[in-house]
């Protein structure tokens, strides 16, 4: 069986050269930074709202157990049911049993990753429900049967023609490649869906634990739809998702908008604080809170790296991160791709399997350096990388810094071999790009940088 190692950098060796690849993805991240270093502008001060940020959820992750409390006891006296879910198992089993009750068919989605996190669609499928995503870009990928390829942006890296072309294949209507034509398009499916589905299933932004409120961002107006059509609404939240007060909201709701898609603001911004109340005119008959913590509570003990609790999941560290442009999303083959991802993965789903992540990163920090809240995601994977060294090295980690050691620690040796290395590297040039090459696999897409004509102890010397 393929390892999921083994299977990123088949994946990685196919995507990275992919020309056509790499033009869609430099192209809306051209676009993407030009509009949110714009909207970056409108703060009065970005650094200081940064900070702030980071503050903010490091309150609220560290106050966790009250938070959760203080939003399930408000969001209950108004009549919503709130579910705690440790377990990806237990909270599908909880949705299902709301789908049981409720003898539920067609079920609408609107976008939530935490879905993705517990594979939510294929286990609805698999048991013979409806499911239809109505968030644009993840209907599309649900139509191509594939994960989401980005966090903010699920079909990113297809083009217009090829949306086209997916439309004509599965809905049998596409009459062009225009954006408007083809959103028009699946409006008309979606609107009938709305009206057939029995369960609408969400996800949140942020959870008031204040007012007690759910709080959804989006630019289509499908998840208001989601939410207020059928009559039961489920919403799916990782319990990380807590800001402890409305207000935070004022911060929280531009930051994200400009981080995720280089928006002033997104278009619905819409607080959901149980099921439609007496003389209400719209809204669901029941309303269901699921709180996911599916192995964020042994996070929050790891004291180094708890601020990663406290992502907004803006994908910005995904668009400034040279390893996502070149791979793709995925490749990343995990719910949360890029370096956010590549730190919570192995938290999430086991370091020994989900190690390799942290190695696809050149820790060059632009990460760190473009994070709303600060997370220091680079040092994370160094300490990733560092914790999955402990747990399970490889056979040719061993045998290396086995070799490595001995030399490494006598200056004699050391001076030996760099001495060695150079003079190889001149039997080296000739075979460069060959099959003769000892280093091969490195230098069929990289250059070998040349080892220093002289190391620093010949330079010290040879100045006296
Ligand atoms: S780690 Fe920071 S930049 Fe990356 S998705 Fe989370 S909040 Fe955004």
């Amino acid at each position: 069986m393929t390892t999921p190692a083994a299977q990123f950098k088949t994946d990685a060796r196919r995507v990275a050269p992919d020309l056509r690849h790499r033009d869609i993805i430099q192209t809306a991240m051209g676009k993407y930074e030009t509009v949110r270093d714009q909207r970056k502008s409108g703060f009065q001060d970005w650094q200081a709202a940064r900070e702030l940020a980071a503050r903010t959820k490091f309150q609220a992750v560290n106050h966790l157990d009250q938070y959760l409390a203080e939003f399930a006891r408000k969001l209950e006296a108004r009549g919503t049911k709130v579910h705690w879910a440790s377990t990806d198992a237990q909270a599908r089993e909880i949705i299902f049993s709301i789908l049981r009750q409720k003898n539920a068919r067609v079920i609408v989605k609107s976008k939530t990753m935490t879905s993705e996190e517990i594979h939510l669609n294929s286990a609805m499928v698999k048991a013979g429900y409806e499911v239809v995503e109505s968030d644009l870009g993840e209907f599309i990928v649900q139509l191509r049967e594939e994960a989401p390829y980005h966090l903010v942006f699920p079909s990113m890296h297809l083009t217009r023609g090829e949306i086209k072309d997916l439309f004509a294949e599965k809905l049998h209507d596409a009459p062009s490649d225009n954006p408007e034509d083809l959103t028009m398009v699946a409006r008309r499916v979606l609107r009938k869906k709305y009206l057939q589905a029995d369960v609408g299933i969400t996800g949140a932004n942020f959870a008031v634990a204040e007012t007690g409120m759910v709080s959804i961002t989006e630019n289509e107006g499908n998840a208001r739809l989601t939410a207020a059509l059928p009559k039961t609404m489920i919403t799916l939240i990782g319990i990380e998702k807590i800001l402890p007060r409305l207000a935070d909201l004022g911060l929280f709701l531009p930051m994200l908008a400009v981080m995720g898609a280089g928006q002033a603001l997104t278009c619905y911004n819409t607080m959901y604080g149980g099921p439609r109340q007496p003389g209400e005119g719209d809204g669901p008959e029941e309303f269901h809170v699921v709180l996911l913590d599916n192995r964020r509570s042994a996070l929050l003990a790891d004291a180094e790296q708890r601020d990663t609790l406290g992502c907004i999941r803006c994908g910005a560290c995904l668009n400034v991160c040279p390893i996502f442009r070149n791979v793709g999303g995925h490749t990343y083959a995990t719910t949360y791709g890029g370096p956010i991802g590549s730190v919570l993965t192995p938290h999430l789903r086991g370091l020994a399997q989900w190690k390799h992540l942290s190695d696809a990163s050149s820790l060059c920090g632009a990460c760190t350096e473009t994070c709303p809240i600060k997370i220091d995601l680079h040092h994370h994977l160094l300490q990733n990388r560092r914790n999955g060294a402990r747990v399970k090295p490889g056979w040719f980690q061993k045998i290396a810094f086995k070799l490595y050691a001995p030399i490494a620690n006598k200056p004699a040796l050391w001076s030996l071999a760099t001495k060695l290395a150079r003079v190889g590297q001149i039997f080296q040039k000739p075979v460069i790009g060959t099959a003769f090459d000892p280093a091969a696999a490195w230098t069929k897409t990289r250059d070998l940088p040349p080892v220093a004509r002289q190391s620093f102890r010949e330079w010290w010397r040879e100045r006296k």
